[in-house]
Formats: C-alpha cells, sequence, structure tokens
C-alpha cells in the first residue's frame, strides 16, 4: 500500500525506521571464537564501545566453533545484552579458525565485512581506520602489524612462511598472518560462493578483490587463554594456504626429477667410463649411502607433498557439508519492533 506510513502513528513510524537500520547495517563484524571463554569480556568491553563511537549502524557476528567451555554460554549473555547488534553463529563441532569465519560471511548483511581474533590481538579500535580506507575506494583493506607481538618462533616461522608463499603465488600480501581486514561486499559474495573444504580466507579473499590495499595496525599480546594452534594446525595451516593458492611445489618436484634424472645419467656414463680406463671403482661407498639416503628424504617429501593435493581433492570431492550450523541467535524484524519502542520511550 502506498500510503501505508501515514496509516501508523509517528512513533510506530519512527520504529518501523529504526527496525530498517538494525536490519541492514552498514558494517558486519565477525569473530571466530574457540574456547575463548576467559578473554571474551574484555573483548565485550573494548569492542562495543569502539563500534558505538562509530557512528555506523553495525552488527557483531560471533561464530562459535564448537568451544568445549562456556564461551557459547558467554556469547548467549550478550545477545541477550545487546540484540540490537549482536548475531551468534553456533556451529555443531570445531571447524576451525577460517571454517567459521566463512560461517560468519554467510551471515553477514554489511557493505563492509571485517574480520579480527577474539583473544584481542587485533585492537578493535583500529576498525574505524579499516572503514575508512574502504570508503577511499578500495574493496580489500589488508594489515599489517608494526610490532607483532606472538613468540619468537612464531613470528620467525611465519615470516619465512610469508616470503615463500610471496614467491609461488600471486597474492601480494605483506602480512599473511593477520586477521584483522576489511572485505567489500562483491568480495564477500563471491567468497561465498566457493565451496573449498581447505582455505586460507585473507588470500582466498584476495584474488576476488579488484582494488586491495594495505594499512598499518598495531598487536597486542592475548588478553587471555593460549593460542588455539599448535605447531600440528600451524603446519596444516600453511600447506592449506600453499596447496590452495599455487602448483608450483608440484611443479618444483618435477623439476628436481628432471634435473636429478640428467645428473645421474650423467654419472653413470662417468663411471662406465672410468670403468674402462681405471678399472672398477669401490670406495667412497658410504658417501653414496649418503647421498641416496637424501633423495629417499626428497622422494618421500615429494610424495607427501602429492598426497597433500590427493587428500585435498578426496575432500573435496566427496563434498560433505563444511560446517554444520546449529543455531543462529538473531533478532528476526518482528522482534526487533520491541525494544526499539522500548529504547524510544525511554
Ligand atoms: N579459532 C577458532 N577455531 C579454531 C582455532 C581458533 O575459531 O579451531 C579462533 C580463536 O578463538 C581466535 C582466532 O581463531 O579468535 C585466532 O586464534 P588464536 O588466537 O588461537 O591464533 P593465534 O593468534 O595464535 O594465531
Ligand atoms: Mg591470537
Amino acid at each position: 500500500m502506498l500510503n501505508a506510513p501515514s496509516l501508523l502513528s509517528r512513533q510506530s513510524f519512527n520504529n518501523k525506521i529504526y527496525a530498517y537500520a538494525l536490519m541492514k547495517p552498514e558494517i558486519s563484524v565477525v569473530i571466530p571464537i574457540y574456547n575463548e571463554e576467559a578473554g571474551l569480556a574484555k573483548l565485550f568491553a573494548r569492542l562495543y564501545p569502539a563500534l558505538d563511537a562509530l557512528d555506523i549502524p553495525y552488527e557483531v557476528i560471533f561464530v562459535n566453533d564448537g568451544s568445549r567451555d562456556n564461551s557459547a554460554g558467554i556469547l548467549a549473555e550478550q545477545f541477550r545484552a545487546r540484540p540490537d547488534v549482536t548475531r551468534v553463529v553456533l556451529l555443531r563441532g570445531n571447524y576451525g579458525q577460517h571454517m567459521a569465519i566463512l560461517a560468519g560471511f554467510q551471515a553477514t548483511r554489511g557493505e563492509i565485512t571485517i574480520t579480527l581474533d577474539a583473544d584481542l590481538q587485533n585492537p578493535p579500535e583500529e576498525i574505524g581506520n579499516l572503514i575508512a580506507k574502504m570508503r577511499e575506494g578500495y574493496d580489500y583493506v589488508g594489515s599489517i602489524r608494526r610490532e607483532r607481538r606472538d613468540t619468537a618462533w612464531r613470528t620467525y616461522a611465519s615470516r619465512a612462511m610469508n616470503s615463500l608463499r610471496e614467491k609461488i603465488t600471486h597474492i601480494k600480501m605483506t602480512d599473511q598472518g593477520n586477521m584483522l581486514r576489511a572485505y567489500g561486499r562483491n568480495v564477500i559474495d563471491l567468497v561465498n560462493q566457493c565451496n573449498e573444504v581447505n582455505t586460507f580466507i585473507p588470500a582466498l579473499a584476495y584474488t576476488f578483490a579488484r582494488k586491495p590495499t594495505e594499512i598499518i595496525v598495531e598487536h597486542e599480546e592475548r588478553a587471555a587463554g593460549v593460542s588455539k594452534y599448535s605447531l600440528y594446525s600451524l603446519i596444516r595451516l600453511n600447506f592449506d594456504l600453499v596447496t590452495g593458492f599455487s602448483l608450483v611445489p608440484l611443479q618444483f618436484f618435477s623439476l628436481l626429477g628432471i634435473i636429478l634424472s640428467l645428473l645421474s645419467g650423467g654419472l653413470f656414463v662417468l663411471l662406465l667410463l672410468r670403468r674402462f680406463v681405471l678399472g672398477a671403482e669401490v670406495e667412497g661407498v658410504f658417501t653414496l649411502f649418503a647421498f641416496q639416503f637424501f633423495l629417499m628424504g626428497v622422494l618421500l617429501l615429494g610424495v607427501g607433498l602429492v598426497g597433500e593435493y590427493v587428500g585435498r581433492i578426496y575432500q573435496q570431492v566427496r563434498g560433505r557439508p563444511r560446517f554444520v550450523v546449529q543455531t543462529i541467535l538473531e533478532q528476526t524484524s518482528d522482534q526487533v519492533m520491541q525494544p526499539a519502542a522500548a529504547r524510544l520511550k525511554g
């Protein structure tokens, strides 16, 4: 009906507008949560004021990645405290940080989506800077940690992986490990169309960005709890990054194979000639052993690497759901009217 607003009282018309604003936030903040009960209160205490201060309609989407502590309970409480801007996606199991973020992406409604970690290593106060940069016309704003606050071995290992990735993929990221990033709607829509089982979100999103850029941000020590990444899961994640975005490792082994075949062919000819000129050679057997073991190591690494790709292909072709959403705690549009009305009156 064209004249519907005129039939409504001013108050309820205002509520309608307010409700509409609530339904269509401009910014969606996605935060994966896995066993973070110790630090959530601190996160809320800094995140909400930082977002409120921006004065832009926003929503925070917490994705509980199958936490075994009381994180889900604390998130539900927070949803009750700020239902207008809070949504909670509860996953059935622990699918990993990147799958949790993907689950969050599917729920986003904002024009700009921000991702950050729950442990306050990414200061929420930086969100304003990311948005300011997005508004300059970029559709992907990555971030570089001014000074990384992690253990020394993590920092060095990650630097090494960063430069390897730089060489073997076409993705330009100064600091791949940092999750504090902003993505435009166009990028999120394309990421949501992907069905990758193993992925690395900053890299995946980068491949869809038309105009990416980076800014420098602060990094802090974990506010509470411990890192959820063991050495093993870090190795797995880096394999996801390398195998997901490059075939160079496979090609490297084919090339190595060619070079080694040529060299050993040459050696064979040399030994054959030597046998006719100087007689049979028996010394240097252990050197030969050492060389053999080295080659076997290289071979096993190559086979293992092929296995990494094959394993991922296997997971992908099975086509199982990547994650299972148990419930989403959110306000529906009729519920929105109630608190909105209360707020306008009070
Ligand atoms: N996380 C997750 N699922 C996991 C592991 C981690 O959702 O299986 C979340 C975790 O709660 C945090 C973020 O991913 O919000 C980054 O994890 P963490 O701080 O442990 O990683 P680090 O900073 O050590 O790289
Ligand atoms: Mg962390």
